[in-house]
């Protein structure tokens, strides 16, 4: 994994308040599915970017839409729903699913720099 992909992957966790810096792992909540995971702080193993709006579809690298989530989650959640492999039934509730996404970083947002001395 790049170097400057690990480097992300601690912005958003730095910005989301479901994680938190211990002995170099940074642990907290899947976006998706709300679980326990944790990445290395330094490699990014562990775990993975996910782009709630994708970038097919015009998403950026916009903090706010992005969050750290299991590989397998982002996995199917691409799988599942990427609308360019669906009918145009499901494009409803994949707009809700990304809605919720949106609407769980926002309330996970936190500003500023982690507190480390915090995390016993
Ligand atoms: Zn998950």
């Amino acid at each position: 994994m790049s170097q400057s992909h690990a480097d992300l992957m601690r912005r958003v966790a730095e910005t989301d308040s479901t994680f938190v810096l211990k002995d170099g792992l940074w642990t907290g909540r899947c976006l998706i599915c709300g679980g326990p995971l944790c990445f290395d702080e330094r490699t990014g193993d562990g775990a993975t970017i996910e782009h709630i709006l994708p970038r097919s579809l015009g998403g950026t690298n916009d903090l706010r839409n992005l969050g750290i989530a299991h590989v397998r989650c982002n996995n199917e959640k691409g799988r599942h729903w990427d609308p360019r492999r669906q009918h145009h039934a499901r494009q409803d509730r994949y707009a809700a699913l990304l809605q919720r996404l949106l609407a769980d970083r926002e309330r996970r947002w936190r500003e500023g720099p982690v507190d480390r001395e915090r995390v016993v």
